[in-house]
C-alpha cells in the first residue's frame, strides 16, 4: 500500500506542505458492546450514538446477526434464523453463532467480518487505496467471545473500546419473560447457555468477554446515560475529567494484581474506606514469614513458581488418584482397569475440578485485610474492591470483618459465597430489599485498562494534556473541542516511517531559517536519521519542530469538519 503524506481528515495539508504530522484529529472510532442474553442494550446504544453525534462524529451502527445468514450462505452452511417467537429467535441465533465460528474454527471470525465491512464503507484515492472516514464511530452490536475482542484490538489498536452493559439476572429473566413473552424455563436455559457455553468449544462465552471491557455501565435506573457521558468525554480529551472514588480503587485493586506470581490468575484488593481513602492492597500469592507475602525484592523466594507446582492442583491429582483407588477395590476384575483408566479424565472435569482450598496462595481480599491488620487500622464499614469476585473462604472473612460492601469485576464461578452466605451477603443489585445484608456489587465505571491513557496529563499514550494556557483554565467544550485522546492512526509504523523519511526531505531542502539559538543536544547527535553525518542535529531540530506543531495542534481543536 501507497503511503500518503497527508494525516487523515487534513488533505489541505499536502498542497502547502507535504510534511506528514503525527496527528489525527479526525481520527475514527471503533465501539464494542457485549451484554448478557436479556440485558434491554437498546436505550444504551441509541444514548451512545446520540452522544458520539454531540461531539461531531458520526454513528454507525454494525449488528452481527445481520451478517448470519450471508455468511452461512458463503459457507454452504445450513442455519436456521426462527422469528416465529422471540425465544426461538434467540435460540436459533445462538445456534447460527455458533454454527459459523465451529465451520470456521474462528472463535473471532465475526470480528473479522466486522473489519471487513468497515473495510466494506470505504472510499478509495487515485491510487485504489482505501481511505481513512473522518470523524466516524463504528459500533458493534454485539460481541460474545474474547477472541473477538483480542482481534478487533490487534486490528483498531488504542481506537477500540469495549463497552460492557449490566443487568442482572433478575432484571434479565424480567424483560424475557414480562417484555418478550418468554416462559421463566426458557428465560432461564438462555441464560445459562449464553454465559458460557461449557461443552462447545466455539460457544458463547458472553461472561468472559464481558470483563474484558473498558467501560462498564448499568441498565438499573439510567445509570448508562451518566457512564457513557463521563467516558466519552474522557475519549474525547476533556481535560477535567476525574476518575470517582470506585474507578480509583478499582485502578488500585488491579495494580495491585501486578505484583502476583500466582500460577493460575492474578487478583488484587483494595480496602478503602467510605470516603474513599485506601487503607490497604492485596494480591494473592504465598506469605512469607514475618508477615505479608513473598516478593521478588525479598532475602529469599519460596514462591509457587519458584518451587514450579501449584500445590492445589496436586492435591487434586491425589484426590482423583484416591477415588480411581477405591474404585479399584470394588472392581477387581482386570477389565475395569479400562473403564479406571477411562474414568481419569472425567474426573478431572467433575467437582472434584473446582477444588481450591489446597493452594499456598493467600487471596488477595485476605491479603488486603492482613495488611491493614498488621498496621492496626480497622476495616470496619469498609469497602472491599477486588478485581475477581471472592471464593467462599475469602466472603466467610470478609463479613466477619465488618465490610460493608464489596465491588468486583470478573466474575468466578468456582465461588460458593452465594450459596454458602445468602444470609450475610447480597448478590442482586436490583434487589429492592435494601436489608441487613452486604451488597456484592458489579463494578460500573472507567475499567482499570485505560486509565493512564485516559486520566493521565503526561502519561497518556495519545496526546498530553495541559489545564491551563498562559496562566488561564482552558476552556475545554465537548460539541466544539472534541479530539479523540488517543487517536487510532490510519498508517502503519512502517509506512509512518516512509512518510517521516519524506518528510526529512522536504525539511532539508527547504530554504534555511534563523537557527543561532537552537543548541545542540545528546540525542538529536544520534546518528542515522537519514544516514548521512552532518546532517543529523539540523534532522533532529527540524523534527523537534513536526513534533511541536502536533502539540500545538493538540490545544487547538477549534476547527471540525463536520461529517457528521
Ligand atoms: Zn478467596
Amino acid at each position: 500500500m501507497q503511503p500518503r503524506l497527508i494525516p487523515a481528515g487534513d488533505e489541505s495539508a499536502e498542497s502547502k506542505d507535504s510534511r506528514f504530522v503525527l496527528d489525527y484529529p479526525d481520527a475514527e472510532l471503533v465501539f464494542g458492546l457485549v451484554y448478557a442474553v436479556g440485558t434491554d442494550y437498546r436505550p444504551v446504544l441509541a444514548y451512545l450514538e446520540d452522544q458520539i453525534r454531540l461531539g461531531g462524529y458520526a454513528a454507525d451502527s454494525l449488528h452481527v446477526s445481520d451478517w448470519f445468514a450471508e455468511t452461512a450462505e458463503r459457507l454452504s452452511l445450513d442455519i436456521r434464523l426462527l422469528d416465529s417467537n422471540e425465544y426461538e429467535r434467540i435460540a436459533s441465533r445462538i445456534d447460527a453463532g455458533n454454527k459459523i465460528r465451529t465451520r470456521t474454527k474462528q472463535a473471532d471470525i465475526f470480528a473479522l467480518i466486522a473489519s471487513s465491512k468497515i473495510f466494506s464503507t470505504r472510499e478509495m484515492d487515485e491510487s485504489d487505496n482505501p481511505v481513512a472516514h473522518k470523524r466516524r464511530a463504528h459500533i458493534l452490536v454485539s460481541l460474545k467471545r474474547p477472541e473477538e475482542v483480542e482481534s478487533l484490538r490487534k486490528i483498531y489498536g488504542p481506537g477500540f473500546y469495549l463497552i460492557g452493559i449490566f443487568a442482572d439476572e433478575a432484571q434479565r429473566v424480567d424483560f424475557l419473560t414480562n417484555r418478550k413473552g418468554l416462559t421463566h424455563e426458557q428465560a432461564e436455559s438462555l441464560i445459562e447457555r449464553d454465559q458460557k457455553e461449557k461443552e462447545l468449544e466455539f460457544g458463547q462465552r458472553t461472561r468472559d468477554t464481558f470483563q474484558m471491557a473498558d467501560l462498564f455501565v448499568g441498565l438499573a435506573g439510567h445509570e448508562y446515560e451518566k457512564g457513557i457521558q463521563r467516558f466519552l468525554k474522557l475519549v474525547f480529551g476533556d481535560p477535567f475529567m476525574t476518575p470517582t472514588k470506585d474507578e480509583h480503587s478499582m485502578f488500585l485493586a488491579y495494580a495491585a494484581s501486578l505484583r502476583s506470581g500466582d500460577l493460575s490468575r492474578q487478583v488484587g484488593a483494595a480496602l478503602a474506606c467510605t470516603e474513599g481513602d485506601v487503607i490497604s492492597l492485596g494480591c494473592n500469592d504465598v506469605p512469607a514469614p514475618g508477615g505479608g507475602l513473598y516478593s521478588s525484592d525479598g532475602e529469599a523466594d519460596h514462591r509457587d513458581h519458584v518451587r514450579g507446582k501449584d500445590s492445589n492442583d496436586a492435591r487434586k491429582e491425589q484426590i482423583i488418584d484416591d477415588i480411581v483407588r477405591v474404585f479399584r477395590k470394588l472392581l477387581p476384575d482386570s477389565k475395569e482397569e479400562e473403564i479406571l483408566k477411562a474414568a481419569r479424565p472425567l474426573l478431572r472435569e467433575s467437582l472434584v475440578s473446582d477444588v481450591t482450598e489446597f493452594g499456598r496462595s493467600l487471596h488477595a481480599e485476605m491479603d488486603a485485610l492482613m495488611a491493614a491488620g498488621r498496621i492496626g487500622v480497622s476495616f470496619r464499614d469498609a469497602v472491599l474492591y477486588t478485581t475477581t469476585f471472592p471464593c467462599h473462604t475469602c466472603t466467610r472473612h470478609i463479613i466477619a470483618a465488618g465490610v460493608k460492601r464489596v465491588v468486583y469485576i470478573e466474575p468466578y464461578p468456582k465461588s460458593l459465597a452465594s450459596e454458602l452466605h445468602e444470609d450475610a451477603i447480597r448478590i442482586l443489585s436490583s434487589d429492592s430489599k435494601r436489608d441487613h445484608r452486604i451488597p456484592f456489587e458489579p463494578f460500573l465505571g472507567i475499567g482499570p485498562r485505560r486509565f493512564f491513557d485516559l486520566f493521565s496529563l503526561k502519561l497518556s499514550s495519545g496526546y498530553t494534556i495541559e489545564r491551563k494556557a498562559k496562566g488561564e483554565m482552558v476552556n475545554w467544550d465537548f460539541r466544539r473541542d472534541a479530539k479523540p485522546r488517543v487517536p487510532m492512526a490510519p498508517t502503519s509504523y512502517l509506512e509512518r516511517e516512509q512518510l517521516i523519511q519524506k518528510t526529512l526531505i522536504s525539511i532539508y531542502s527547504a530554504p534555511e531559517e534563523t537557527q543561532s539559538n537552537v543548541t545542540t543536544t545528546p540525542s538529536e547527535e544520534r546518528s542515522g536519521v537519514l544516514g548521512t553525518p552532518g546532517e543529523d542535529s539540523q534532522a533532529g531540530r527540524k523534527l523537534a519542530r513536526v513534533e511541536d506543531r502536533r502539540t500545538g495542534d493538540s490545544s487547538t481543536t477549534g476547527e471540525r469538519s463536520g461529517s457528521a
